[in-house]
């Protein structure tokens, strides 16, 4: 016999994930212990579930992305976003989305309750929080000298072979100590917070061998504990196995060895492919049946068919093709072909960009991409591609509540307004991890508390909204 508590709210901040089991049991007592035990996790999941926490109001555009429980959006779905005018989202003492829909529907149903109600006055605008699929955001050492080298005409390929790219950033890792590297990642991720992220994935990868690769993971770990964004890939939470599958690399033969290998131990695929070269990485997907393939600036058409054939999610990385002055990724053919279509920032000493806004702005005017479907491939599809569309990625009930309220009254301008994008604060299950109005709240990561501990005190501050 098995029960789950599933998603327990603790300290207003942290969600437990406990499985217990119950093996062995005298079968009289057990069965009564059994009863009493499963009432109470009954009682106390459908009183936690269905309280109240908050309710927010005349948004000027609710951005709920999708509205009937899709995991992801494909082809024209992409540009045909849900969006509530006047809209409002009630939201539980859970974290998660109680209920959505017009502001009036909202009051009605919710004012007897009398909780804290967020009136955005029309003047605001919410969408859910961003999900950056595709980050090295672990690293030592900065490459701004061969970013110079690039401006000035030096290719990526040229610089690896004299030591430098992903080489130097190996040699770093491996003689940095793991307090300065997690001091790093939280400043990152503070960054990224600001920018809107509340879900990323976090790659080791620079240490190319086990003790190294292990450090890398541990310290994601700790970042996971500390930092309020959700983060895929620390060492209880690895899901994908990836390979930089490229010419001189790791050819095709060796990368098949290697996903096959991760396959063997469950971890689902998302590996680089056809960023520099034609190396039929598309192809190689659909063999291994992969969840996800990034970069493809090389992608056959017969690639792009076999992706869309297997529900394989293109997480699109332009910011590597701004960086490298390579040509983008063919973001509207693959579109057209009913690809599911994500974006990332691939933060790296390479590219340096954690801004997810940026990198929806740079796949507007770079790929041709619309804005709705900028923020398709950043929320629900990129979610998609994370395994993770069914928690986060838009704006329905029983999801958790993480979203950005826009300062402004159209949604698109986190988009249009380049580099200091108008973010007026930043939602995660249902607590205000970061607002404008009290820019101190994000870690300082010198005082290592538990973010339960950090954000005890949801700090939401109404009367300044
Ligand atoms: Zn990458």
């Amino acid at each position: 016999m098995k029960f789950i508590w599933d998603t327990i709210f603790v300290n207003g901040s942290k969600f437990v994930e406990t499985v217990g089991s119950v093996k062995k049991w005298n079968k009289k007592k057990g069965f009564l212990f059994l009863l009493t035990k499963n009432l109470f996790v009954l009682l106390f999941v459908l009183k936690m579930t269905s309280a109240l926490k908050f309710i927010i109001i005349h948004a000027s555009e609710l951005v709920c992305v999708t509205g009937n429980g899709e995991r992801y959006l494909k082809g024209s779905q992409m540009d045909k976003l849900k969006i509530i005018k006047d809209g409002g989202m009630a939201v539980g003492e859970d974290g998660k989305i109680k209920d959505v829909g017009k502001s009036e529907y909202i009051i009605k149903k919710y004012e007897k309750e009398k909780k804290e109600i967020i009136d955005l006055k029309m003047k605001k605008a919410i969408i859910p929080g961003l999900v950056d699929s595709h980050t090295h955001s672990i690293f030592a050492g900065d490459r701004i000298n061969e970013f110079e080298m690039k401006i000035k005409g030096a290719t990526y390929m040229e610089i690896h072979k004299k030591g430098g790219g992903i080489g130097y950033t190996v040699e770093c890792i491996r003689k940095e100590k793991e307090e300065i590297l997690l001091k790093e990642l939280i400043k990152y991720l503070n960054r990224m917070l600001k920018q809107g992220t509340i879900l990323t994935e976090i790659k080791s990868g620079y240490g190319l061998n086990l003790l190294n690769e292990i450090k890398m993971l541990k310290i994601i770990e700790k970042a996971n504990e500390i930092h309020n964004i959700e983060i895929i890939g620390y060492l209880k939470n690895i899901y994908f196995i990836d390979v930089f599958h490229e010419k001189g690399i790791f050819e095709f033969k060796e990368t098949l060895q290697i996903l096959q290998c991760g396959k063997k131990y469950g971890f689902y695929i998302n590996f680089h492919g056809d960023e520099l070269h034609y190396n039929s990485s598309a192809e190689l997907a659909s063999i291994i049946n992969a969840t996800a393939v990034s970069h493809l600036e090389f992608i056959s058409n017969y690639g792009i068919s076999l992706l869309s054939k297997y529900l394989i999610a293109a997480i699109l990385l332009p910011t590597t093709a701004h960086f490298l002055r390579i040509h983008y990724p063919p973001a509207r053919l693959l579109i057209s072909n009913d690809v599911i279509l994500a974006l990332g920032s691939d933060f790296n000493p390479n590219s340096f960009c954690l801004s997810m806004p940026f990198v929806m702005n740079l796949s507007c005017v770079s790929m041709k991409l619309t804005f709705n479907e900028a923020l398709a491939a950043s929320t629900i599809n990129s979610a998609y591609a994370l395994r993770q569309s069914h928690l986060f990625g838009s704006l329905e009930i029983h999801k958790y509540a993480s979203f950005i309220i826009i300062d402004h009254h159209d949604w698109r301008h986190i988009i249009y307004q380049l580099v200091d994008p108008p973010i007026h604060s930043v939602f995660q299950k249902g607590i205000c991890v970061w607002t404008k109005f009290h820019p101190t709240l994000l870690p300082d990561h010198d005082d290592h508390l538990h973010r339960s501990q950090l954000f005890a005190e949801p700090p939401l501050p109404p009367s300044k909204l």
